[in-house]
């Protein structure tokens, strides 16, 4: 028997979440078999724990769209009994049971070795948000970073703690957007060298394009704020446009792209193919320091779930939430 947090949902269609005794017999077919260690919250997670559940294709369901942890068992050669591997992506917490449990049952395609340099914890401590963070950075670089500050929207959030980690220690200057003018402290101890706050990017001003302000941009929060970011990028920069945190809907011109070169960039770190995922944990693991990792880290169990899953939704978690799936 082992543990997992199972979310169901009831005939009127309400959905409730708790922590349930299961067998292995119960997992998905799959080929590899991994004793989960850690998982995190990311905001995919609060939608799949909580009524919304767009994203769940059946019930009951086993949310955590990533985990590390060790091969149990497994009929694939790329693994055997002992390896650790990390996994995000591939629908793995939405179509398919994922990492709140202490078992998981998955495709090898759908796993990376654990890079040298990070145990299990350190890697669910960079989890999903961290990894389209390094994403974002690699393809801000793909592209050219400009002279002036790196723009990092929803910067006390997971995607946006370690962005602003990963730049700073790359040696640009990163401005740190946050809504929560308390975090101040906490995100310079990150490296942002300067503060924006949310309201200076809000939506009174209508002209498309302003003064050549950001030399590139990681957005976790598109909406408004990104139309507004994108009339604010200097000629020929780049916007790494991440999640959706402030709203789908992008009331912007297309202004920014024809007179000043403006790229914007869509990040997806769910369909990463194989070796673009190992390039980038190999990444995280030199281009992070560990320090500033573990300053980001809230620790939590199985049973915290759905209450941390209703605070990510409100934008109330600040950096990153490790899931210790057999402690508690
Ligand atoms: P978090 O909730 O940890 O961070 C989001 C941050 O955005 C908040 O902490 C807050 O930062 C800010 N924010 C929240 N609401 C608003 C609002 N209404 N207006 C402006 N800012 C707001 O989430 P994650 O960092 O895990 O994810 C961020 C986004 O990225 C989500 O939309 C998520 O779905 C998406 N995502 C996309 C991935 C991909 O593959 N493309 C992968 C992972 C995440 P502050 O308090 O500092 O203002």
């Amino acid at each position: 028997m082992f543990k997992a947090l199972v979310v169901n949902k009831d005939e009127d269609g309400k959905t409730s979440a708790a922590v349930e005794e299961m067998t292995l017999d119960q997992l998905p077919q799959a080929e590899v078999t991994v004793a989960v260690e850690y998982s995190t919250v990311n905001y995919k997670d609060g939608l799949c724990i909580g009524p919304g559940g767009g994203l769940v294709r059946n019930y009951p369901h086993v949310p955590g769209i990533d985990f590390a942890g060790t091969v149990e068992a497994s009929d694939d050669d790329r693994y055997k009994p002992g390896d650790k591997v990390v996994l995000t992506g591939w629908r793995v917490g939405e179509a398919h049971w994922g990492g709140y449990s202490q078992k998981a049952r998955v495709k090898a395609d759908w796993l990376v070795p654990l890079p040298a340099g990070l145990d299990t914890r350190q890697a669910m401590a960079v989890g999903t948000a961290g990894f389209t963070a390094m994403l974002s950075v690699m393809a801000l670089e793909d592209h050219g970073i400009k002279a002036g500050p790196v723009l990092v929207t929803g910067a006390a959030g997971g995607v946006g703690s370690v962005a602003t980690a990963i730049l700073a220690h790359l040696g640009y200057k990163v401005a740190a957007v946050t809504g929560r003018p308390e975090t101040e402290g906490y995100l310079r101890d990150l490296g942002a060298s300067q503060i924006v706050a949310r309201e200076e990017l809000n939506e009174t001003v209508k002209r498309p394009l302003e003064g050549e302000t950001w030399g590139g941009c990681v957005d976790a929060v598109g909406g408004a704020m990104l139309a507004r970011v994108l009339g604010q990028m200097e000629y020929g920069a780049s916007v790494a446009a991440v999640g959706l945190a402030g709203g789908a809907g992008l009331p912007a011109t297309v202004i920014p792209f024809l007179l000043r070169g403006v790229n914007l960039l869509g990040i997806d770190s769910v369909m990463q193919p194989y070796d673009n995922r190992l390039r980038a944990w190999e990444r995280i693991a030199t281009d992070l320091p560990m320090e500033k990792l573990e300053a980001m880290v809230r620790p939590a169990t199985l049973a915290d779930l759905p209450q941390l899953g209703a605070d990510i939704l409100k934008g109330q978690v600040q950096g990153r939430v490790v899931v210790d799936v057999n402690a508690g």
